[in-house]
């Protein structure tokens, strides 16, 4: 058997089975979008995210700024996506000799800039010989605790009868791209939104200051990230096609496909949280579907017919 064959998740799944349980500190393990552990007091969220040369980036003419802001950006995202606030950074580069200088120069400014935005140092790391080049960035920030408890957005946090909301707007990424694959230039809107994603850390805190607690960023594709959440809640949910906040630049360039590009492209880094409608009021959301009893998602149609997608997002080892 091959790791292509059970695909990223099945992997995933079984490392979870393999992991040694029952650390007292540890509050999430495996599975969400970061683990988190207490330390005295306090919470510290981390996560860690890699990209490889030829799969995630293409070295060759690239543009290392915008992939040092991405390399961080990433990180901090899943940060956001448990409510948590970003610190500190460890970077390792995995690097052909014959890399330029210039070019890990150039990878740094952009690194920086993300940090010096989100509020992130880089505190360290490790560097490396390596035949083809591998970036990976590893996140620690802290989570809070409200009346002694942890106050997160977890994964499994969905109960039927939430309302499930996202910040911004869907399918830029996907949009900028297919532009990008079309010749377009850095500073096309949608360009922007693939290379340079903007994390919802603010959303994110915003979030589980009025007592939401569930929570994903949306990396692999609206349906599939939301897939995520009712499996690990044991829930159901139904989006309405028509209230998705379909990215106003992608109804222009892609007016037939924008919806699905939408539901099913990844990497738009945006929030997807789940919770009481009362509680999603105050925050800048916009409210989708509802979380039901059950398991399954459905998009729907004005007219209340289900709309399905041969593609429903991004595996790592099938795409
Ligand atoms: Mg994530």
């Amino acid at each position: 058997m091959r790791v292509s064959d059970i695909g990223e998740f099945g992997l995933i799944e079984r490392l979870m089975g393999s992991s040694r349980k029952g650390s007292g500190d540890l509050v999430v393990g495996p599975g969400d979008d970061a683990a988190v552990w207490r330390a005295g007091e306090e919470l510290v969220v981390a996560t860690t995210d890699t990209m490889v040369d030829g799969v995630h980036f293409r070295g060759e003419g690239a543009n290392w700024r915008d992939i040092g802001w991405k390399l961080l950006a990433v990180n901090v995202s899943d940060i956001a996506a448990m409510g948590g606030a970003p610190e500190s950074a460890l970077v390792t580069l995995c690097l052909p000799p014959e890399t330029e200088v210039a070019a890990i120069d150039e990878l740094y400014e952009g690194l920086n800039e993300c940090g010096h935005k989100y509020g992130v140092t880089v505190a360290g790391g490790d560097v490396v010989r390596s035949p083809v080049t591998v970036l990976t960035a590893a996140v620690l920030g802290r989570g809070e605790m409200r009346d002694r408890e942890p106050a997160l957005l977890l994964r499994s946090g969905a109960r039927p009868g939430d309302v499930v909301a996202v910040t911004g707007t869907l399918g830029g990424s996907a949009g900028g791209l297919r532009r990008l694959a079309a010749g377009a230039a850095s500073d096309d809107p949608l360009v922007r939104r693939h290379i340079r994603p903007l994390p919802r850390i603010m959303e994110g805190r915003a979030g589980v200051a009025v007592g939401v607690r569930c929570g994903i960023d949306v990396s692999d594709g609206l349906l599939q990230d939301l897939g995520h959440v009712c499996e690990a809640s044991g829930v159901g949910a139904i989006v309405h096609a028509d209230t998705i906040p379909v990215s106003g630049e992608l109804r222009v360039a892609y007016p037939d496909e924008a919806l699905e590009m939408a539901c099913t492209g990844g990497e738009d880094y945006e929030l997807l949280l789940t919770g009481q409608r009362k509680r999603m009021a105050g925050l800048p959301v916009t409210v989708i579907g509802e979380i039901v009893a059950g398991s399954g998602l459905q998009l729907i149609d004005g007219e209340g017919r289900e709309i399905q997608y041969e593609r429903k997002g991004w595996d790592a080892f099938r795409s």
